[in-house]
């Protein structure tokens, strides 16, 4: 059985950083810049007025004076008059200064009157003027390869006239539930029948993750009907998540279509709890993944080993949550001696320099409310047969956006 490390190690050297392209600037938040982006021109392209005031030349206003007003400016006024003699022009913020201003007073601190301007506080040089390229030079490097867009970026982006962004593409994520058992989450489940919650926790955690899930229908516990759907998700999306029917089962059947089809296995099985049966497959040039139907396995697998393969194939350079030594609040012993890595599901808090760990409670794969008072992962490496209380555990701090 492939060890846990080794599955996550199996999977990143497979999810390989999809081909840039250009999205329009309104598409692209979130996703990693491709290319350095470098301003072709100055922001702002023009000096201007950081304030409404009076642009006048700071020479003339050594001491108090009252200045002639030529004129006013607004803002968008295609070219400003030159200022050559003491005087003063009206105005307004983000309107090109006079050539020969220097300096802008603001309205708050001088005294107008009809054509005129009284100014009685001494005026810095420069004060209140935006040169310029003062805020990105031309030529600058505004955003380099790798990094992610927020909205500041996307802004500065805007600011320079790139409408077109060169990224790594938002990854399609196809989703597919099996399951005889299983209805929507609108219908009244018949008996023996219960509502199927995986295909939106997991889409929830591919859109959380930054990729697109593309949700197709649920498929019957039937060879035929496996296959078909396989074929349809691997035509539409670029990664592939099934959930359910990968164990050992007698109506397990993804695994056996997957080879059918000629896909090759990565692995198969993980030495882990929950999560046992996950397995990755390559076929037609797409990554599969075989994820077990268990609730909280089947949102453990895509936390542990689907979102940091999404997030490589999108060019994200941080791949992992923030990892942390914390302390058990409670003694745990090991069920059996099995070898597995097991993840506990905990809450975090601080207690003094501690990080605190306590059992979110029961941990069955199948406790899918569990993972709502989650907020760390307990990695217990599979030698260890127990912790006391107060013993030190590594954990994921799976609320906190990746660092590493
Ligand atoms: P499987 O991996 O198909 O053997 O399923 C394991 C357990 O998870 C069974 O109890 C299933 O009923 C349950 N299960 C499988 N798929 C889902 C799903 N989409 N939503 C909720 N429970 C599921
Ligand atoms: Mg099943």
């Amino acid at each position: 059985m492939t060890t846990f490390h080794e599955a996550l190690r199996l999977i990143l050297d497979r999810a390989l950083p999809l081909p840039p392209v250009r999205v329009p600037l309104a598409q692209a938040l979130g996703l990693v810049a491709a290319e350095d982006i470098l301003a072709l021109e100055p922001v702002p392209p023009f000096t201007n007025s950081a304030m409404d005031g009076f642009a006048v030349r700071a020479v003339d206003c050594a001491g108090p004076v009252r200045l002639p007003v030529l004129g006013e400016i607004p803002a968008g006024r295609a070219s400003a008059p030159a200022l050559e003699s003491a005087a003063a022009y009206r105005i307004m913020t983000g309107a090109p200064m006079p050539t020969g201003a220097d300096t802008v007073v603001p309205v708050e601190e001088a005294k107008a009157g009809e054509g005129w301007v009284e100014l009685n506080v001494p005026v810095r040089p420069g004060a209140h003027v935006r040169l310029a390229g003062e805020d990105i030079p031309a030529g600058g490097l505004v955003v380099p390869a790798g990094r992610v867009l927020r909205p500041a970026e996307i802004g500065v982006l805007a600011a320079i006239g790139q409408d077109q962004v060169p990224v790594r593409p938002r990854l399609k994520v196809a989703v597919i539930t099996t399951g005889n058992e299983l209805v929507d989450a609108g219908e009244r489940p018949g008996p023996g029948q219960i509502r199927d919650a995986n295909i939106h926790s997991l889409a929830a955690q591919v859109r959380a993750a930054g990729a697109v899930p593309v949700c197709f229908p649920r498929v019957p516990d039937r060879r035929e009907a496996v296959a078909e759907a396989l074929g349809h998700a691997l035509a539409g999306a670029e990664v592939v998540l099934t959930n359910g029917g990968i164990s050992v089962g007698d109506f397990d059947y993804i695994k056996a279509v997957l080879e059918e089809m000629g896909a090759e296995q990565v692995f198969w099985r993980v030495a882990q709890k929950p999560g046992g049966p996950l397995g990755l497959w390559r076929l037609r040039g797409r990554l599969v993944f075989g994820i077990p139907g268990n609730p909280v396995a089947a949102m453990l697998m895509v936390e542990e080993f689907v979102r940091p393969a999404l997030r490589k194939m999108m060019g994200f350079s941080n791949l992992h949550r923030p990892e942390r030594t914390g302390i058990l609040a409670a003694p745990w012993r090991r069920h059996s001696a099995d070898g597995k890595l097991i993840l506990l599901r905990v809450r975090t808090r601080a207690r003094g320099q501690d990080l605190l760990a306590e059992l979110t409670g029961p941990q069955g794969s199948g406790l899918l409310s569990s993972m709502m008072a989650a907020d760390a992962l307990a990695l217990i490496p599979p030698d260890t047969l127990a912790i006391p209380a107060g013993g030190e555990v590594l954990l994921h701090l799976i609320d906190q956006p990746e660092d590493h």
